[in-house]
């Protein structure tokens, strides 16, 4: 998101909004201030938080987009009147390009959000993003019970980690996804605080060399044990194992972090009962 947030940027950064296209209609969850409030304001500035981009109008006015698992934007050069399937939302700037959100899944849905001054809407729930020091106190002195896995995606206690930054950041600290907290000890609190950092700057960095639309939907290939269920380790040479967990799947190498135990699949157990 933060690749994203950079080349939006620089795509239609400074450009004034001439008109926009509600082309999803369940895809807009404010209600006021209308869009319409942002039709002849310049878009001054684009950021990040969490896994949302945040644009900035002026006057404290904000839009939120949020690209669950498969939307994508595209800037359109010459501002096009399709209708792509899939297709968001199409904002339009005066002279410039036009910015046209669309997703390519059925089950999460691309949504953005107008948000007067003063109002954090969904912004409101998120916890400190990784790099924060409440982030670092969290993992080298809480105790929180839940397994490290289910934290670390949950936005609440951390801002725009994720699936697959989490199972790459145990990866990288050698630590098991059922291991909670209170389990580890301060060399291994402070592993798993630097591996998260150091695999979300990782991603970063990859994001920005890469060419191409500004999906956020092929992030696959930069992940280092994340998807890649059944090929080895790039560690240790080990088979990469794959644990269904929470209605998703965790990947993970045995030999670098369960000491050799493969994680009992709680839905396989079930239905083998
Ligand atoms: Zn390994």
């Amino acid at each position: 998101m933060q690749a994203l947030a950079e080349r939006l940027g620089d795509a239609v950064g400074g450009h004034v909004l001439e008109s926009y296209e509600p082309l999803g209609f369940t895809a807009l969850k404010t209600v006021t201030p209308a869009p319409d409030v942002l039709v002849g304001r310049t878009l001054e500035h684009v950021g990040r938080r969490g896994k949302y981009v945040v644009m900035e109008w002026g006057d404290g006015i904000r839009v939120l987009l949020h690209l669950s698992q498969a939307g994508r934007v595209d800037v359109e050069e010459t501002p096009k009147k399709t209708r792509p399937k899939g297709s968001v939302v199409r904002w339009r700037f005066t002279g410039g390009p036009a910015v046209l959100v669309r997703e390519h899944g059925t089950e999460r849905k691309a949504a953005w959000w107008v948000l007067g001054a003063g109002d954090d809407g969904p912004l409101v729930k998120l916890g400190p993003e990784p790099e924060a020091d409440e982030f670092a106190h969290f993992v080298l002195k809480g105790d929180d019970t839940r397994r490290i896995h289910t934290w670390l995606r949950d936005q609440h206690t951390v801002a725009g980690v994720g699936r697959g930054y989490s199972d790459d950041a145990l990866w990288r600290a050698r630590l098991s996804p059922y291991a909670t907290l209170a389990q580890l000890d301060a060399g291994e609190r402070q592993r798993l605080l630097d591996a998260v950092r150091a695999v979300l700057a990782d991603g970063l960095k990859k994001e920005r060399e890469r060419t191409g639309g500004l999906s956020e939907g092929k992030l696959g290939t930069n992940f280092e044990v994340h998807g890649r269920f059944g090929t080895p380790c790039s560690r240790c040479g080990e088979d990469l194992q794959r644990v269904s967990y929470e209605s998703h799947e965790v990947a993970y190498c045995p030999k670098c972090q369960t000491n050799g135990k493969l994680l009992a699949d709680r839905r396989m157990s079930r239905l083998l009962k």
